[in-house]
């Protein structure tokens, strides 16, 4: 990265795999000291180690049921797990026993909140975020520890003195302004004294100090408030794939690399299931206009994915060359519909569907609205749809025993496929030409929509025919 103006500062995020063995730690030791030869100011930010937060979601679940045989078996494995790594990592032999004890508190910790939880009988969404906030608390202490033994001057950070959130546990939204205060208070501070702070992504508190989590994969979503309240010059995501690729990779093996992509073109991979960036921290960022890139940890020789506003040449550049850039996928869905010939006309029905949806807690992916079937569709996850029905039933009452609503109901299982481009907007026939190649390949589709941002379109399929659709529009990155 070229950088001409001094001092310059970076925030550097690992994500789980990225620390999650002793290898994958040595790898980021390298990639931070190296990165610290070009950068004067260097922030860390970290997530759990791999399968750690999912270790804990579950034992917070099985703490609800009264399982204490899993409970005591999870805080043997996380114990083992970072001990071990602790072990490998940190060779003074004091600063190792240092570390050992606050993973041991940390797991009694642990195991006291899941013990309070399973005699309630209940985790409440603050109790669930005690429990899923410790992965990263754990691993903070154990990157930092690593780095130092390693001679680096980073020091670990807990992000609940740092993000401060709203109470919407499990989902918190930062307050950047009383964020930035503290990011210049602390981390300001620490990197004028040429530290290196090792942050907690995906945590916060609130004003009071209760922590918070700011929603699953939400480590990219710190990085990014911390990079726009600094503000840093750039937001490097390193992660375990040479940064976006043209499809998942797990699904399309022969999947590439994106080298540049814009704001916008980000925001809706992110947002229609591309998992190598939190759609949420699109935003903070083009609004700093910082740019992200996100590259591999184990390949950093690999230049990755440059996320640029897309007046800049560069990005142009790019853009002109191809037209759809990437395909996603969001399987386990369902469509539902309100519809009913009374419906035609009458104002707020929309209003008042979005409404009874909102009521559940389910955010709704992908709309389309049909007047001349008098009808409104929309996408939730399958888990939520029964609840989403119950909701419209009782909001629409009046209007189904009146026949002005004739039906609301739930597709089977769908997916959600989109392809991504900014080319997508200004070349004429490129939705035709898409259509056709799915109803080729026999793909039915159920429901169209257009992103908003207008560079993509988004079919909804059944979830037999979510691969092979994915493969069909692959073809045409392929061919790009
Ligand atoms: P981290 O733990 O580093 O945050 P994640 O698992 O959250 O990593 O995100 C990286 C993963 O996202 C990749 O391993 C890949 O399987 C998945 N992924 C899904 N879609 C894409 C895509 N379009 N490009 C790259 N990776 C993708
Ligand atoms: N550890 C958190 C999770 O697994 C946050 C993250 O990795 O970004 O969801
Ligand atoms: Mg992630």
């Amino acid at each position: 990265m070229s950088k001409n103006t001094s001092p310059t500062t970076l925030v550097m995020k690992f994500g789980g795999t990225s620390v999650g063995s002793r290898n994958a730690i040595e790898q980021v030791i390298k990639n931070v000291r190296k990165t610290r030869q070009e950068w004067e100011r260097v922030v860390v930010v970290t997530s759990a180690v791999a399968g750690v937060t999912n270790l804990l979601v579950e034992s917070a679940e099985r703490a609800i049921v009264g399982d204490e045989v899993f409970i005591s078996q999870a805080e043997k494995e996380l114990l083992a797990k970072h001990f071990e790594m602790a072990e490998k990592l940190i060779h003074s032999i004091a600063q190792q026993a240092q570390l050992k004890q606050e993973i041991k508190y940390l797991s009694k910790e642990f195991s006291s909140i899941c013990r309070a939880i399973s005699i309630l009988g209940e985790a409440t969404p603050r109790a669930l975020d005690a429990v899923v906030s410790l992965g990263e608390r754990f691993s903070v202490r154990l990157l930092a520890g690593a780095l130092q033994s390693a001679g680096l001057p980073a020091q670990y950070v807990e992000a609940t003195n740092i993000v401060v959130t709203d109470d919407d546990f499990q989902s918190a939204l930062p307050n950047l302004e009383k964020t930035a205060k503290n990011v210049q208070n602390t981390l300001m501070r620490m990197l004028m004294q040429r530290q290196i702070p090792v942050l907690t992504g995906f945590i916060g508190a609130t004003e009071e100090g209760i922590t918070t989590t700011l929603g699953r994969g939400g480590g990219d979503y710190s990085a990014a408030i911390i990079g726009a309240t600094l503000p840093a010059d750039e937001v490097w995501i390193w992660t375990d794939v040479s940064g976006v690729m043209t499809a998942d990779p797990r699904l399309v093996p022969e999947a590439r690399s994106i080298p540049e992509l814009n704001y916008r073109e980000m925001a809706e991979l992110s947002y229609f299931g591309a998992k190598v960036l939190h759609p949420k921290a699109v935003r903070p960022v083009v609004e700093a206009k910082i740019p992200i890139r996100i590259c591999n940890t184990f390949k950093p020789e690999e230049k990755g994915t440059r996320v640029i506003n897309e007046n800049d040449k560069a990005g142009k550049k790019a853009d002109a060359r191809q037209i759809v850039k990437a395909v996603t996928a969001i399987p386990r869905q369902r469509l539902i519909t309100v519809e009913g010939r009374g419906m035609l006309g009458v104002p707020g029905v929309a209003a008042r569907t979005f409404g009874a949806v909102a009521s559940t807690g389910t955010s709704v992916q992908l709309i389309t609205q049909a007047s001349s079937e008098q009808s409104i569709s929309f996408s939730v996850p399958d888990e939520a749809s029964e609840s989403v029905i119950a909701s419209l039933y009782e909001a629409f009452s009046e209007e189904l025993s009146q026949r002005d609503i004739d039906r609301v109901w739930a597709s089977e299982e769908v997916a959600i496929i989109t392809t991504v481009g900014r080319g997508l907007q200004d070349t004429p026939g490129v939705a035709g030409t898409i259509f056709s190649a799915l109803g080729a390949a026999n793909v039915n589709i159920y429901a169209i929509a257009q992103g908003s941002s207008k560079v993509s379109i988004s079919f909804i399929v059944s979830a037999e025919d979510a691969e092979k659709a994915v493969h069909t529009l692959h073809h045409f990155v392929a061919a790009s």
